[in-house]
Order: structure tokens, then C-alpha cells, then sequence
């Protein structure tokens, strides 16, 4: 759709990575074996001792930007689901008057320090603008975000960019900003790929405050791969990820390459994080902490088209064309919405995000040669 983070690339891997999303992913990403299982084992978390946040208030920014750097990286698309799914984890029961717990992650901060399985992550620094890491402009949204959940009756973990092993919590909100030469502006956000309806319930909840609080416009047409994909949302990959029971959203709260976003985002963190909080404590006062199975991701079975078939940019056979794929192109399910996947279509090596027909596929057979396994899309860092 449009190059929104394919900015200045680090190297030629992010370079290759960086499809104008979500039309093709790029050919020749490699594939690996089904590598492990999904777990939601819950494990101790650890509170990172995050460095003070910035003392001053980010200083207003003048006209002229430098180009910004984008950290857009993406990883070999990894394993999807396999045939005959694990037993579903089940929801890690938490005693009555146990207050929420809530992962507030703070996107690039300390991302130098990632364990060795996201080590290609290490130098995805995020946006730039004069001077401004965004790093420094998601710390100083996110600590506020801290706050005022606290204050609410929140446990609050906040998270650099490293994630406790199969992380654990009652919602998981990575913050990060954007970059983009081509003057785009707004915010977005995004679930993972198979998003349980917790998730989505999540991303509802933030997504009615956020822009009524900071007044910014969505940017309806930015949800990209890249953040769909997202590195610590993919536990099928990682030890350094949710717990597939955690609901999950990555915020992207603007534009730092953006004049009125970044009256917002950086001359204001405060209304940025009061959009993002209430929308959590909105998300938690709704929910039902008992329906566990709001929180299992949807998991579907691998298969193909049975003809010829289009590839929509909506659930419509007048929605936009994305791509006709042949007979035989693999389909990676991610959601349903009447007769219609959303899915991800392998069509030879290219990938395309779209919406095909259900009645345009079909199961798997013997024939079908089940190596290599399907893939998601890749991870990444935006
Ligand atoms: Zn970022």
C-alpha cells in the first residue's frame, strides 16, 4: 500500500523485508521446520529497572526533519500451526481479587540487549526525528500509561524491548511511533495475526479512546504487516513473547516525522497516554475475567485454493483486487468473516494479505507436498 516505514534501511535483509505491505511480502523468505509448541507456562517477571525517563519535556520540534530512520525489520517467516494443533493452553487461572496485570512495553527501548533468539532485532532502533529517538517519545508515553493504570489498581509491568519468556498477563500494549518521508500522519493499531477476541476487544477499546483524547486521526489505511507481525506477539517462534492467552495490541501513537502529530505524541505524552490508559481500563472493565476462551487465538486448519481465485482487500467480491492466485496456492487463515478468509496466500514465493472466498478453497490432501510448512508473515519490529 504504501512505504510508510521503508524508509532509510540498515541493510539490505531489512531492505528486502520491506514490502510495500500488505500487498506481497517478499519472495525468497526462507522457512523453517515446525520448531516447538505453543506453551502459556507462566513464568516469574522480572520488573526491568528501566532507566529514569527523560527529565525534560521532549523539546518542541522545528520545521525542518532529516530523513528518519526506520527500523522496519523482518524475520524468516516462521512456523504456522501444524494439522493437529497442541492442546489449547489453558488461561492461567488468577485467584478472585487479584488485581489486572498489564504489560506496558516501551517499543526499541533497550533493544540492544535482546536475547539471542531476536539478536537480528538488536539494532531496530525505530524512528527518528532531529534528534528524537522513539524510543525516548515511547518511554515518555508509556511511563505515563504506567501511572495512571497504577492508579486505577493496575500491576503494571513495563517492558523494554525485550519480553519476559511467555509473557503472562491480562493485556499486553507495545507502544511505538512512526516514521514516514511520504507525510502520512495518524495512528493505528494492531492485533496479531490470529487475534483471539480478547485481542480484538482490546484494540476496540484503546482504538474509542485514543483519537477522541488526542484528537489525531487514524490512519486507516497504515495497518501493515509489520505490525501485525509483530516480534513479541509471535510465541510460536519465541521464548521472548507472549503467552498465546495474552491479549495483544502494538499502538502506534503517530507520526514522529509529523508536525501535528508530534504536537501530540511529543509535546504532550500525557494526552497520548491518557488515550491508551482509559482504553485499557475500558478493555478491562468490559471483559468477562472468566471466559477463557476469549483468550485463545483462533487456530485454522492449512489450506489451498481449489481453483484459480482472488485475493480481496475486503470480505467482497467488489472490494479491491488484490492479486489472482493460482490452483493450489496455500492459504494461511487468520480470520473469518462470512464466506470469506482473511488470509494469507503463498502463490509460488510471493505472498499476498487479503480476503479470499471459502468456498475458493479447500483442505490439504496427501498430495499436496507438506513440506515446507506453511508460513506466516514475517515478524517485525516497526
Ligand atoms: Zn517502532
Amino acid at each position: 500500500m504504501r512505504l510508510i516505514t521503508c524508509l532509510i534501511l540498515l541493510h539490505f535483509f531489512i531492505l528486502a523485508a520491506c514490502a510495500p505491505a500488505p500487498a506481497a511480502t517478499p519472495a525468497g523468505i526462507a522457512e523453517r521446520e515446525v520448531a516447538n509448541t505453543p506453551t502459556a507456562t507462566p513464568l516469574p517477571l522480572p520488573s526491568p529497572t528501566l532507566p529514569p525517563s527523560p527529565t525534560a519535556t521532549p523539546a518542541r520540534v522545528a520545521q525542518a526533519a532529516p530523513p528518519p530512520v526506520s527500523d522496519t525489520i523482518a524475520e524468516e517467516a516462521p512456523p504456522a500451526p501444524t494439522t493437529t494443533p497442541s492442546a489449547p493452553p489453558t488461561p492461567t487461572p488468577r485467584p478472585p481479587g487479584t488485581p489486572p496485570r498489564v504489560g506496558i512495553q516501551i517499543g526499541h527501548l533497550r533493544s540492544h540487549e535482546l536475547p539471542e533468539e531476536q539478536a537480528h532485532l538488536r539494532t531496530s532502533t525505530g524512528a527518528r526525528w532531529n534528534g528524537i529517538t522513539e524510543a525516548q517519545v515511547n518511554e515518555a508515553i508509556a511511563v505515563r500509561v504506567r501511572d495512571i493504570l497504577v492508579a486505577a489498581g493496575v500491576e503494571v509491568d513495563l517492558l523494554p524491548a525485550t519480553v519476559p519468556p511467555a509473557y503472562d498477563a491480562d493485556a499486553f500494549v507495545a507502544i511505538h511511533a512512526d516514521g514516514s518521508t511520504e507525510g502520512a500522519r495518524g495512528w493505528k493499531i494492531a492485533t496479531p495475526w490470529r487475534a483471539s477476541a480478547a485481542s480484538r476487544a482490546l484494540m476496540e477499546a484503546v482504538a474509542a479512546t485514543y483519537g477522541v483524547i488526542t484528537g489525531l486521526p487514524e490512519d486507516r489505511n497504515g495497518i501493515t504487516i509489520n505490525m501485525r507481525g509483530y516480534y513479541a506477539f509471535n510465541y510460536r517462534r519465541h521464548s521472548h513473547a507472549i503467552a498465546r492467552t495474552t491479549p495483544a495490541i502494538i499502538v502506534e501513537t503517530g507520526f514522529l516525522t509529523n508536525a501535528a502529530d508530534r504536537e501530540i505524541i511529543v509535546a504532550r505524552p500525557d494526552l497520548a497516554a491518557r488515550g491508551i490508559a482509559e482504553g485499557i481500563l475500558r478493555y478491562l472493565k468490559q471483559r468477562d475475567p472468566n471466559d477463557g476462551a476469549a483468550l485463545l487465538p483462533p487456530e485454522w486448519p492449512i489450506l489451498y485454493t481449489s481453483a484459480e481465485t482472488a485475493v480481496r482487500a475486503g470480505p467482497a467480491d467488489t472490494a479491491r483486487l488484490v492479486a489472482r492466485v493460482p490452483a493450489d496456492s496455500r492459504v494461511f487463515v487468520f480470520n473469518r468473516e462470512g464466506d470469506w478468509y482473511e488470509a494469507m496466500v503463498r502463490a509460488g514465493d510471493t505472498r499476498y494479505v487479503g480476503w479470499v472466498r471459502v468456498d475458493q478453497t479447500r483442505p490439504a490432501t496427501a498430495n499436496d507436498n507438506p513440506a515446507p510448512p506453511p508460513a506466516e508473515p514475517p515478524a517485525t519490529n516497526p
